[in-house]
């Protein structure tokens, strides 16, 4: 089960990842919080389906739930919608406050009430989210790893979340963190490109990331996933509003990226079976044990 804040993160956040397991024979839930309402046109040559506007809110909604509906069959995923409503991100200094009626305002206990029920009901053996700066500051990022971390530990406690439709409790094993942009994967598609006379579009984000005294989170995991890329681009093309087909996440050449960078990265950040360093498989210690029930 792969949470994610909004319609396409699926898709630019562990998608290769989600198509191999799923191509393997797992059972795959992408479960997206909110509708994506507040998204803006990133993609110029995008035009608006026939019989759809993307101006209201709920016009938006209805568009991305067909972008979605495309992206889930490219990446061959169960996807379910939460149907809370996208914060926006704010900008502006000072801040303005996030909408009446944004996701990431919610009570703990009412945005993760419907997240318990899908692992309840789902029952994953594994759960990715985002790390606790939501890898990206949006306030429905941050949000979306809170409200992961309280069913992670809460689904399998039946005193917690006392849900409708009465789904049995249900204790996953292993929780990950994606990272889809670490520094080293930064750096060795950079130098890969520099070194083939092309235009690599990380120089200034390696800069600013060098700079910065955050430490880079750690990475546990390399799942390998070139075979996948093909999967993993026709989903982010399904996002049309979104994702401009011409911009930042095709810039680097796929023959480059497969033989310099194969793989996603995770962090396991925690687990309820042993597990190895050098893992490559967010599997590892489920597969083929007793927990594999
Ligand atoms: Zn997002």
């Amino acid at each position: 089960m792969a949470v994610h804040a909004h319609p396409d993160d699926e898709s630019s956040k562990g998608a290769a990842t989600a198509a191999r397991y799923a191509a393997e024979g797992a059972e795959v839930l992408v479960l997206t919080c909110t509708g994506g309402e507040r998204g803006d046109v990133l993609n110029p040559a995008f035009e608006v389906p026939a019989g759809h506007e993307f101006e209201s809110l709920a016009g938006k909604r209805a568009v991305r739930r067909l972008e979605m509906a495309a992206a889930a069959q490219a990446l061959g995923v169960q996807q379910h919608w939460l149907g809370f409503v996208d914060s926006g991100l704010p900008e502006g200094d000072p801040l303005p406050p996030l909408p009446d009626d944004a996701f990431a305002r919610l009570p703990l206990d009412v945005a993760a009430a419907p997240v318990v029920e899908a692992v309840r009901r789902f029952r994953p053996h594994v759960i990715t989210t985002y790390d606790p700066s939501g890898g990206y500051p949006h306030p429905d990022h941050i949000y979306t790893h809170t409200v992961s971390m309280e069913a992670w530990e809460a689904a399998g406690d039946a005193s917690r979340y006392v849900v409708g439709g009465g789904a049995e409790p249900w204790t996953p094993l292993k929780l990950y963190y994606g990272h889809g942009f670490s520094l080293a994967r930064l750096r060795a598609v950079h130098e890969a490109m520099e070194g083939q006379g092309l235009e690599s579009p990380f120089g200034s984000w390696i800069e600013s990331r060098a700079a910065r005294e955050i430490p880079e989170r750690q990475v546990t995991t390399r799942v390998r996933v070139d075979q996948y890329f093909p999967q993993r681009d026709a989903a982010l093309v399904a996002h049309a509003s979104q994702i401009d087909p011409d911009g930042f996440f095709f810039a680097v050449p796929r023959d480059v990226e497969a033989d310099v960078w194969p793989w996603e990265e995770y962090e396991l950040a925690a687990s309820r079976v042993p597990t190895h360093p050098g893992e490559d498989d967010l599997f590892a210690g489920i597969r083929g044990t007793e927990a594999a029930r």
